[in-house]
């Protein structure tokens, strides 16, 4: 069963996904015993690495047997309840961390374009239209119209009105904490967790503009290095084929981004393309022991094989 399981991988990295780690339908003492038996059972099937040993085995093509990158995207508050856990396992993570939530959470003058790009995104108030000293901006009326608004606050980032945009739309309602602070971030940081990008207010890059795209990578960039650290791992958005093209890649790569990985399931290896990293996304929601084994070892990577060479052979 043991060598069946681990079949697929072999000595091709396996790279892990999660996002939540908490679920309302069950409590949470629950939730931190499942992460400890699925930390345990990684521990003792896996070569875990952290994020710069992984990428440089991939790089070199030296890799550990049954290679192992424990990844968690979003970078959300009940992170801080659970790092202690893969520490006490010796499972190094790796967190990306949507700079513009972040950013939210600790506020200041340094990301204020980054929170109002974000509000921006984010904004599901009723419709609205503000004017601005270009044109008028509206939020609240589809995906479209927010996009051009955010377009145009980029092509003119005058910091005397974003202030006042910013203040126009953003909620005035105390709201339950989401993403962790900076400082959460920097203190993970410290005791090890490596922290790489994610966006700065989780738009689908390959069908945002040009300016959005240059905007989203480079602020990202500047925004890590300043607030926790030079970083040069990203990690896409959402992570579907839909969600990155040549051009989103070529920007990272110009933006200084080594590395960035997807949500597509699959093992990675010297042959990959380091800016196309695959991993295998855990669900949000509680999982059985044998439905967590399987999935990390690769029945997603299977389904989705087999459903390709249906969809080739149904067009032969
Ligand atoms: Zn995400």
């Amino acid at each position: 069963m043991r060598s069946q399981l681990f079949g697929l991988a072999r000595d091709k990295l396996t790279t892990i996904l999660f996002h939540r780690f908490f679920f309302a339908e069950e409590p949470d003492v629950r939730s931190l015993d499942r992460l400890k038996r699925q930390c345990e059972w990684l521990r003792r099937h896996f070569t875990a690495l952290s994020l710069d040993a992984a990428t440089d085995a991939l790089q070199t093509g030296r890799l550990p047997n049954r290679p192992l990158l424990i990844t968690i995207d979003d970078a959300k508050v009940e992170l801080l309840r659970v790092a202690d856990i893969f520490a006490e396992f010796e499972l190094p993570i790796a967190i990306f961390a949507c700079v513009g939530w972040c950013a939210k959470e600790s506020p200041d003058q340094d990301s204020l374009l980054a929170r109002l790009v974000n509000e921006l995104e984010w904004y599901r108030g009723p419709v609205r239209t503000i004017k601005t000293r270009k044109g008028s901006i509206t939020v609240g009326a589809g995906a479209l119209e927010t996009a051009k608004a955010v377009d145009l606050i980029l092509a003119d980032r005058d910091g005397s009105e974003l202030e006042a945009v910013l203040a126009g739309i953003a909620d005035s309602f105390s709201h339950p904490r989401i993403s962790c602070s900076w400082s959460e971030l920097a203190g993970l940081k410290a005791s090890g967790v490596a922290i790489g990008g994610h966006s700065v207010s989780h738009v689908n890059l390959a069908a945002a503009s040009q300016l959005r795209l240059e905007f989203e990578i480079s602020e990202t960039r500047r925004l890590l290095e300043s607030k926790v650290g030079r970083s040069d791992s990203f990690a896409y958005p959402y992570g579907m084929s839909n969600t990155f093209s040549a051009s989103t890649t070529s920007q990272l790569s110009k933006q200084g981004f080594r590395y960035a990985f997807l949500t597509h399931s699959d093992f990675a290896s010297h042959r990959t393309n380091p800016l196309q990293i695959p991993r295998i996304a855990m669900p949000d929601r509680p999982m059985s022991k044998a439905e967590f084994q399987i999935r990390v070892a690769g029945a997603g990577v299977i389904y989705r094989k087999l459903k390709q060479s249906k969809f080739s052979l149904g067009r032969q």
